[in-house]
């Protein structure tokens, strides 16, 4: 497909949609911030855009489309697959800015969030009331939730409690055609039609754009313990590993460190 250039009147009609015009970044030192993230490779927007709300994504969307256009969600650029990454130009949509929603509904253990929101945020907030947020990639400190959803993240704690799919109920997504729908809902046993929730978390932004996420919450732990053990060989070390898991104890996390 031959993508068109974002030139001068297309910017007008960009502003047109986003009146801030302080959302909308075209100087060269802020494209270039936006080329990269943790993985290889660097390539530079034509524009980024900060989104604040979900119906300005949706035409955004559609003005792309119309314009045939590139689109990239970006979360906080911790990927180390390439995934925001405009490989062909285009728009970047930073949505590390759009988190004014973090709602913990303790009685529902459920959190309500926006997709900029910082993963360990989440988690903090779940603790003021006993309870916890169990995915924890080890970027969770800066990474955004809207990121952890496209790339389905986990982390040590995953050996217990599972990964991010496991803890999402619903979703707000805008659709590559720009419509909104909402999948899931607020409850555990949600499970009439096509499982849609699960199918768009992990799809590194290519089914469309996450503006609102409903996820689980668990009763934290009253306590935990850590303990170190130290080995002569590694062979013992990885057998130890498999007797725990296999004596009716499941740490939350279990780690080998050479
Ligand atoms: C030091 C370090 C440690 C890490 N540890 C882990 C780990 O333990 N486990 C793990 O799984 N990963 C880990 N990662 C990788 C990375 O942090 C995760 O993949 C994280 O989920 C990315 O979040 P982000 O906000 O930075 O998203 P980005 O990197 O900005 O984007 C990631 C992908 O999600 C898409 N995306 C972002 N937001 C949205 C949205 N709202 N809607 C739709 N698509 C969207 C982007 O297009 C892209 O494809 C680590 C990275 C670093 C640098």
């Amino acid at each position: 497909m031959t993508y068109r250039k974002i030139d001068s009147d297309l910017l007008e009609r960009l502003y047109g949609i986003i009146p801030d015009r302080n959302r909308i970044l075209t100087e060269d030192i802020d494209l270039l911030s936006y080329s990269f993230d943790a993985s290889f490779g660097s390539f530079k927007p034509e524009v980024v855009i900060q989104p604040l709300q979900t119906r300005e994504i949706s035409s955004i969307v559609k003005f792309a489309n119309e314009n045939k256009i590139p689109i990239y969600p970006r979360g906080q650029s911790t990927s180390l697959s390439g995934g925001p990454l405009p490989v062909k130009g285009g728009i970047v949509l930073d949505l590390s800015q759009m988190k004014s929603k973090l709602q913990i509904h303790p009685d529902d253990l459920i959190a309500i969030v926006s997709p900029g929101v910082i993963t360990a945020d989440i988690h903090k907030a779940a603790e003021e009331y006993g309870l916890m947020y169990p995915p924890d990639p080890s970027s969770s400190s800066i990474c955004t939730i809207g990121g952890n959803l496209a790339e389905n993240s986990g982390g040590p704690r995953c050996l217990k409690y599972g990964v991010t799919k496991d803890y999402v109920l619903g979703l707000e997504v805008v659709t590559p055609k720009g419509e909104i729908v909402r999948t899931g809902g607020k409850t555990m046993k949600n499970v009439t039609g096509y499982d849609l929730t699960k199918l768009l978390v992990g799809s590194e932004g290519t089914l469309g754009i996450i503006t609102v996420a409903i996820l689980q919450l668990i009763p934290k732990p009253k306590s935990d313990e850590t303990l170190l053990a130290a080995f002569a060989d590694i062979e013992t070390a990885g057998e130890t590993v498999s007797k725990i898991l296999t004596s009716g104890l499941l740490p939350s996390k279990l780690e080998i460190m050479d």
